[in-house]
């Protein structure tokens, strides 16, 4: 169906932080297909795992221990907050357990308290209880969804959040540490803290959606772990799973305990192989030498991405990120933003755009400053190119 408008390459292979086309020509993947690839393509860690774990069983349902799955939640919740893990095949399977999991909390110790509190351009998912979390109006118009109390804040407006919980009775905030489809926006590690602190003194559940900032994309296992704060409930998926499809939730202790037999579950989830590769993704992203490369890369990614805004302050309105995950917010229209998108995929460069007009990066860890120099190149001399057509 006509869901996504795509670009006019077909994929036959990856390796590295590259991909090929059917015809053979080279792409610098600025996207692992939306935050999926974390190591690139074909890393031998993962393809080892899905040999091993592929001739052994792909798939047994929840009514037997599955070591891989064990495996995994032991160490996301070694990594994380005290708690207990429930596994799903997707992030808005995330947020549908999420959901379930704080109506549950709500009805047992809720306290009067009732619904969720998000962030405008927030993004959760696409099913129809997720949708209702998810604050961009071009995604939830045409879908009205089950009636939860939704509370709305601006990112970073601490002000508003005071207000809000000081008024209001939700049972839970969820945020995404930094808002990734609405635009590439950071929280402030004060805003986190002082949402902490708020959370705790009222009883509210703090919950954070990671689905795109986890798995050391931000240079840290999981944003939030830059705040210092402690969740009451994790998000996760994207590259959890090392390019095969597993998502979750982490819940604390306030939450671990509350799903009995029968509350919920999936026959699929969690993959057997999904899990196998999200330890192998671990084994290499938990390395301290891997983790001082993605600080240090990132540091030159946002460091390049503020002199390219200072030499094209006409073209470029603002560079924001955190981490390889970063957002170039253009003074262009949605067409000529589509156009530079294509003529970076003529010049073998893969990005993509977000909120029409904001070139979203989104590189495998893997990535070197080489690379992102080629991108940066690139994409001022496109850049210089646009601007002297629109008379810029
Ligand atoms: C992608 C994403 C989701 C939804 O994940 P799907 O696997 O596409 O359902 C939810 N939250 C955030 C922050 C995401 O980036």
């Amino acid at each position: 169906m006509s869901t996504y408008q795509r670009l006019p390459i077909a994929i036959a292979r990856g390796e590295g932080n590259y991909l090929y086309d059917t015809e053979g020509n080279a792409y610098l993947d600025l996207f692992t297909g939306l935050a999926v690839n974390v190591l690139g393509h074909s890393h031998p860690a993962i393809t080892r795992a899905l040999m091993q774990q592929g001739s052994s069983f792909l798939h047994i349902s929840n009514i037997f221990l599955n070591p891989p799955a064990i495996q995994l939640a032991r160490r996301l919740v070694e990594q994380t907050i005290p708690g207990k893990v429930f596994f799903t095949n997707s992030g808005a399977e995330a947020s549908e357990a999420a959901i379930k999991l704080i109506h549950k909390w709500t009805i047992r110790a809720g306290g009067g308290r009732a619904g969720v509190a998000v962030l405008k351009n927030s993004f959760h998912g696409r099913t129809l209880g997720a949708l209702r979390l998810t604050r961009q109006r071009h995604v939830y118009q045409d879908f009205p969804s089950p009636d939860i109390p939704i509370y709305e804040l601006a990112a970073n407006d601490r002000e508003q959040l005071r207000q809000l919980l000081a008024t209001e009775r939700p049972a839970a905030l969820l945020v995404e540490p930094v808002l990734g489809s609405g635009g590439i926006v950071p929280l402030a590690e004060e805003y986190l803290r002082e949402a902490e602190e708020i959370c705790r003194k009222e009883g509210i559940l703090l919950c954070l959606d990671e689905i795109q900032t986890g798995m050391g994309r931000t240079g840290r296992l999981f944003a939030y772990q830059h705040a210092g704060i402690v969740p009451d409930l994790i998000l996760f998926a994207k590259g959890v799973g090392g390019g095969l499809p597993l998502g979750g939730i982490i819940a604390g202790e306030r939450l671990m305990n509350l799903f009995a037999p029968g509350d919920h579950g999936s026959t699929f989830a969690p993959s057997p192989l999904s899990a196998a590769l999200g330890n192998a993704v671990l084994d290499v992203i938990l390395q301290p030498a891997f983790q001082e490369h993605v600080r240090r890369t990132a540091a030159h990614l946002q460091q390049s991405l503020q002199q390219l805004l200072q030499e094209e302050p006409a073209a470029c309105r603002e560079i924001r990120g955190k981490g390889l995950m970063a957002g170039i917010v253009l003074n262009l229209s949605a067409d000529a933003v589509r156009e530079l998108q294509q003529g970076l995929l003529a010049e073998g460069i893969l990005v993509d755009v977000t909120q029409k007009t904001i070139i979203r990066l989104l590189p495998p860890l893997t990535i070197t400053q080489a690379e992102i120099d080629r991108f940066v190149e690139t994409f001022r001399r496109l850049l210089a190119g646009q601007s002297g057509k629109k008379g810029l």
